[in-house]
């Protein structure tokens, strides 16, 4: 597998249906995490490789027949590509899991997403059409239209390499659009391999298109590219705010999908029995540490009521204790490695800064012991419970995207709302109560895109997702996941025209 992976992976540059190395013939390795080896090499594009792809994208928008083509024959394509993702699950879960350092189980659950991605919105579209506007007069015929908003420049991150892409390709697709897509240069196979699946599925020429690159080369051009309407980033903060004001002086659509610090507020009656309290710290325990906390919506930020704080997060670390670290394709691993070398320095430093001031480990903090499934080479951090820790310590402000989950206490409701919402981001919270109205009452007081009551994690593609704050811009999923990538046309047509005689000579 890693063999041909290698062979193929040599042109990943795809545009105007063929693939190319990159102009400047360089190429990058790209690494397993679990043990920092290469087991791939790409082509490593920049401007010149945008400009050419996005000039394919913009003749297949402006010339091509995808555009045009009915409403079902595009549901019945991404349909097809639906079916294909199943069919290569095991080796696309597999390549995601080696690419992003996750278990094969997390990968496949992954390509299942994305399938599921793909028909949602096949559904969707073949259902959305525009509507006819009563203008008050049997003599004006008016209707409203959604239309592509033309070539779509998609920009991806490597913590869900395949399944951000979907949450984008989809719906560019299901709406007409054409597409440039630059997956994160550190975690490109699995996109590479959906472009594959897009042309074997019957997709014309030039309508789908990825350049492999650095964000600073080849996701900046995107962004400002005078041929480009839409940009639609998923990454963190800093890069998505360099990507808005990169596309500002063409007024392109932008579309942000940007970090979190995400609360998980625990009230003590969650706690009150057996079964209440294991259930919660399960929760807890997932929602900070799968995929090694390197999740968007990661519920990094315990708050839970003083009076079961002990109780709790002795026994939550006790659990995180035994998490079981190694490379994601060995019997028994729960959880891969970080990233990158990068990633795991920045982890460390957070964790170094918390300590300093004040924040009292109570688990981790520290790289694990090598073992036959966890080689010494690979990226592994230990999950890390810091307790004793306030708003103003850095590990609670700024997102860590790694295993370290922090503690804050409140004693009344209002204390714990304050706390959730105080955070610069907004993308998601969870809440854990057996009172019924409390639930009601906090998740609506919390300025989160998405709230979980008892419940953290999971999410549907029918319900929209995105962030309040600076945890973004627009929506993915549901509905206004499709609006996105829509122009919206009023068409007002006087079937009876006359002079209408404002100026009388
Ligand atoms: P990143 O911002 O470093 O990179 C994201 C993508 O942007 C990559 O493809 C990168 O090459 C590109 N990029 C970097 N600089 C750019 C620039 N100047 N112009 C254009 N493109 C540029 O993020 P990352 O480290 O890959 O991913 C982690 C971040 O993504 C976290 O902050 C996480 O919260 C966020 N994320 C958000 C969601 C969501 O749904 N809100 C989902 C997944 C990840």
């Amino acid at each position: 597998m890693a063999d041909s992976t290698a062979l193929r992976a040599r042109d990943t540059i795809y545009a105007g249906g063929e693939w190319r190395a990159a102009v400047s013939g360089a190429t990058r390795e790209i690494l397993d995490p679990a043990d920092a080896r290469a087991f791939a090499v790409v082509a490593e594009g920049d401007e010149k490789d945008t400009d050419l792809a996005v000039a394919a994208a913009r003749r297949a928008f402006d010339e091509g027949p995808w555009p045009r083509t009915p409403v079902t024959e595009r549901a019945a394509l991404l349909r097809r590509v639906a079916d294909l993702l199943v069919r290569d699950r095991e080796e696309l879960g597999l390549l995601e899991a080696q690419d992003a350092g996750k278990t094969v189980e997390e990968g496949r659950v992954d390509i299942d997403c994305v399938a599921d991605a793909f028909r949602y919105f096949a559904d969707l579209v073949a259902e959305a059409p525009g509507r006819v506007v009563d203008a008050g007069s049997p003599d004006i015929h008016s209707v409203v239209v959604h239309e592509p908003v033309g070539v779509c420049a998609l920009i991806t991150p490597w913590n869900y390499p395949l399944l951000q892409a979907s949450w984008k390709i989809a719906p560019a697709l299901a709406a007409g659009n054409t597409f440039v897509v630059k997956p994160s240069e550190i975690t490109p196979m699995t996109t590479v391999a959906l472009i594959g699946l897009l042309t074997e599925a019957g997709l014309p020429a030039g309508v789908a298109n990825i350049v492999t690159g650095p964000g600073h080369t080849v996701g900046a051009r995107m962004a400002e590219h005078p041929d480009v309407d839409l940009v639609s980033f998923t990454g963190g903060l800093v890069s998505g705010t360099k990507v808005a004001q990169a596309a500002a002086p063409t007024v392109k659509k932008v579309a942000l999908e940007l970090g979190g610090k995400n609360p998980n507020v625990v009230f003590a009656d969650a706690c009150a029995t057996e079964e209440g309290f294991d259930t919660a710290v399960d929760q807890a325990l997932n929602a900070a540490f799968i995929h090694s906390g390197q999740v968007c919506s990661a519920g990094a930020r315990l708050i839970v009521e003083e009076s079961v704080r002990d109780r709790f997060v002795a026994e939550l670390a006790r659990r995180a204790e035994k998490i079981r670290l190694g490379r994601g394709t060995e019997d028994g691993v729960e959880c891969g490695p970080l990233v990158s070398a990068q990633q795991r320095e920045k982890v460390e430093s957070y964790v170094d800064s918390a300590l300093k001031e004040g924040a009292v480990l109570r688990c981790g903090g520290k790289r694990p012991e090598p073992a036959p499934e966890r080689p010494a080479s690979g990226y592994f951090y230990e999950p890390t419970v810091l307790d004793r820790c306030h708003r103003e310590m850095r590990v609670v402000r700024e997102e860590v995207f790694g295993p370290v989950l922090t503690v804050e206490t409140f004693r009344t409701e209002d204390e714990a709302v304050a706390l959730a919402n105080d955070t610069e981001y907004g993308l998601a919270g969870g809440v854990w109560t057996a009172d019924p109205g409390r639930a009601r009452r906090v998740a609506g007081r919390l300025r989160h895109g998405t709230v979980w009551i008892n419940d953290f994690h999971p999410y549907l593609p029918q319900a929209e997702w995105g962030g309040f704050g600076k945890s973004g811009t627009g929506r993915e999923l549901g509905p206004a996941g499709l609006a996105e990538y829509r122009e919206t046309k009023h068409v007002y047509q006087n079937l009876a025209p006359a002079p209408v005689r404002w100026f009388r000579g």
